[in-house]
């Protein structure tokens, strides 16, 4: 039998599941966790959800794995984040952390500062308690209240390496049609690949503050077969043989604040020098205009029609 673990204060004992509220350290900010200590030696695996409080798919998938997974399955730690930003969950706020009091996102803000607002110093709990304890992390998100999205997986990998290679492998055993690499940005889970050596992933699928039992099923799926990969569950994960390496992309920014007129739909595939959307102002003059810079699928785009300058607009890939 092997030792107990302990991440964020919470020591769990070999065979154990412990499920409960962690407290952020320095603050009496608390979001639920469940941290599953395996009775054989193997990775930890760190799975987050809920850093943006209403991209709900991921936060109700590990409400259901944190019952369903069986300690005596695990060979390693499983640690679930049920929903980091439980604030934003609760007031149902896009983005942001509402108790913060600069309302900042909590995806801008890696690795975090102890001596920050609330939410720099969740960034930086989250990166030494966590992260910096873990073999593997994948940050589930969706389209949030504002965003319409073709479900794609992205891998931490501003650069060739070791561990953004394993990450890559691991992502091509889910069911995502899409797969990308990004990085480079303050990210969750670019930090924990750039700031401390981790691989990582990034889901993205569901949007506009819904959610689904087919979208919750196949995160949880696509969840149970990296763990399989990384033989903290027994069984095979089977390769995606369909899967799609897109190798381009363009995630752009809006250039301009005012009413969005998107022109192109998620899932679009669209033309180089198409016009993919207009700004206007309130006044309903065109102020900008943004035109494809290369064929591509359109993986992500802004659907609401209030827009803000630096606000991401559309992203599109080419495979
Ligand atoms: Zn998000």
């Amino acid at each position: 039998m092997k030792n107990s673990v302990t991440f964020g204060g919470i020591t769990v004992a070999s065979g154990e599941k412990v499920s409960q509220y962690v407290t952020v350290t320095g603050t009496d900010y608390k979001f639920p966790i469940t941290i599953i200590n395996g009775k054989e030696d193997g990775k930890t695996f760190l799975a987050t959800a809920g850093i943006h409080g209403c991209e709900y798919p991921g936060i109700q998938a590990m409400v259901e794995m944190a019952k369903e997974i069986d300690p005596a399955d695990v060979s390693g730690v499983v640690i679930l984040m049920h929903c980091i930003n439980i604030s934003g969950f609760e007031e149902r706020q896009t983005y942001v952390v509402p108790d913060d009091p600069e309302r900042k996102n909590l995806n801008r803000l890696f690795p975090g500062n102890a001596d920050g607002t609330l939410a720099d110093k969740i960034c930086a709990f989250l990166s030494e308690e966590f992260v910096a304890k873990s073999d593997f992390h994948v940050d589930i998100h969706s389209g949030d209240m504002v965003e319409k999205l073709d479900p794609c997986i992205i891998v931490c990998a501003p650069k060739e390496s070791e561990n953004n290679a394993f990450a890559g492998e691991a992502a091509k055993h889910t069911s995502f049609k899409y797969r990308l690499n990004s990085g480079g940005r303050t990210e969750f889970y670019n930090s924990s690949s750039i700031d401390r050596n981790v691989p990582s992933l990034l889901f993205e699928r569901g949007a506009h503050g819904d959610w689904s039992k087919e979208e919750v099923d196949a995160d949880k799926s696509d969840l149970i077969n990296i763990m399989k990969y990384l033989k903290v569950l027994p069984g095979e994960a089977a390769l995606n043989e369909t899967q799609i390496f897109v190798k381009r992309h363009e995630w752009a920014e809006a250039e301009a604040t005012g009413l969005l007129y998107m022109l192109v739909d998620a899932g679009d595939d669209v033309k180089e020098g198409q016009k993919l959307a207009e700004i206007c102002d309130m006044f309903g003059n065109v102020i900008n205009e943004v035109y494809a810079k290369f064929d591509g699928h359109v993986l992500i785009i802004a659907s609401t029609l209030a827009i803000k300058k630096g606000d991401d607009l559309i992203t599109y890939g080419q495979s």
